[in-house]
């Protein structure tokens, strides 16, 4: 098999090249967006530059290219997750708006008093704030899974959380802090076995792991784009097409409309129902781009590749003895939490900062569950596959170099404790 030539690799996002404090970016923080090849800053520009005009209003040719272009993208989704129809693919602002879309739209409709939306204790504030909206609105409860050692849901237990009154359970495909993935379809399983529908944020899996809908079962998958190559304020909500038929719309406005009348509106069908306003058309369109970015780049070896640099990554943080590591196992995808002794995770992000080294610092929208494992916050490194083993070593040689140095030099005050 050819090796992955992370050089190559790494000309097509022009970023990388960038000087920070005087030192090449060192970008660690995947997780919370990834950078964009040219191909898909390129597909944006040249949407302005030739293609500019709204969609959907058939009037003259540059709109009909816009709309053509931009259904092409909602189609290049539709097989990217193997949906079965492009009409249960709604572009959204991204996982926050498509959890939010789902919580106000179904949840007011179908929703009552003592109903249950079951939750995990890992999940991201995305999905756990817009659920306890809905449940205050109507009157439901909000019950929670718990974690198994490694982080994951814990299937052994989801028996006992999910039940008759369960109307919908929420979960992440993987957590953005925790790097598992979660039990998900023995959890689709059995919500479906009480009748129950489940919504799956997949903001972190889609990077990682080839996400089939059909297979997996589910009734809605969100996700964004930005951290999938993609631009920033684009998202996806998929939702099963009979499902999202009976769900009333979300927002009101042009776009969403079949007829308006003084007295009377009659909605759009999907999916445009959901698409109140004008969308981010240059941003959809260059997602399509990201996602054929993707399918290029979808070798073995690139996955292999990602998975060297996450045990590489661990094992040299695991030989620094300040280190300690969130959950027990080493993670399933470049994404490792962790918090040194007696330093504080804000000090250690400002101190790589300051080395060009980008990682994450804090509760990382995660708090119920920094709650649940009984810290303040942690730091996060999230790697891609243009990161490099080299860039791993200058990591670890700064956070040495962090711990051995007095605290007024480094930066880090020794004797605070790890707290937001
Ligand atoms: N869920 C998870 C698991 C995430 O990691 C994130 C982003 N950090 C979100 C939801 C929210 O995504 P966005 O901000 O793109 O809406």
């Amino acid at each position: 098999m050819k090796t992955f030539d992370v050089e190559a690799f790494r000309k097509h996002f022009p970023i990388l090249t960038q000087q920070i404090e005087q030192h090449n970016l060192v970008y660690f923080d995947n997780a919370a967006t990834m950078q964009k090849p040219l191909s898909v800053i390129e597909a944006e520009r040249q949407f302005y530059l030739t293609t500019n005009a709204n969609v959907h209003r058939g009037a003259h040719t540059l709109s009909s290219m816009a709309t053509s272009l931009f259904e092409l993208a909602r189609v290049k989704v539709q097989k990217f997750i193997n949906a079965s129809s492009a009409k249960e693919i709604i572009w959204t602002k991204g996982t926050t708006e498509s959890i939010n879309l789902i919580a106000q739209a179904w949840g007011s409709e179908f929703l009552s008093p003592g109903d249950e939306i079951v939750l995990s204790y890992a999940e991201h504030h995305a999905n756990i704030v817009p659920w306890q909206a809905i449940a205050k609105q109507k009157g439901a409860k909000i019950k929670w899974l718990v974690l198994d050692e490694a982080g994951r849901i814990d299937r052994a237990k989801l028996t006992q959380v999910i039940g008759n009154k369960t109307k919908i359970v929420c979960c992440s495909h993987l957590s953005n802090v925790v790097g598992k993935f979660n039990p998900v379809e023995y959890l689709i399983k059995c919500a479906k076995e009480v009748g129950a529908l489940t919504l799956v944020d997949g903001a972190q899996a889609v990077a990682h792991t080839q996400v089939d809908v059909q297979k997996l079962g589910c009734d809605f998958y969100v996700f964004s784009a930005h951290k999938l190559y993609g631009p920033t304020g684009v998202g996806v909500l998929y939702g099963r097409q009979s499902l999202l038929e009976q769900v009333s719309p979300y927002q009101f406005g042009g776009e969403m409309i079949k007829t308006v009348s003084v007295n009377e509106t009659t909605y759009n069908e999907l999916p445009f129902k959901f698409e109140a306003g004008t969308p981010n058309i240059a941003g959809c369109i260059a997602f399509a781009q990201a996602i054929e970015f993707v399918s290029q780049h979808q070798q073995k070896s690139l996955y292999q590749y990602k998975q060297q640099l996450t045990r590489y990554c661990y094992q040299q943080l695991a030989a620094i003895s300040a280190v300690r590591f969130v959950v027990k196992e080493i993670p399933d995808i470049p994404l490792i939490s962790f918090y040194l002794d007696n330093a504080h995770q804000q000090d250690v992000a400002a101190a790589l900062d300051a080395k060009g080294i980008a990682i994450r610092a804090g509760h990382h929208c995660a708090m119920p569950l920094m709650s649940y494992l009984d810290l303040s916050g942690c730091l996060r490194i999230s790697l891609s596959a243009y990161n490099t083993i080299a860039e791993i070593d200058y990591l670890i040689d700064c956070l040495k170099m962090l711990m051995t140095e007095p605290a007024e030099q480094s930066n880090i005050a020794s004797n605070s404790a790890p707290e937001e």
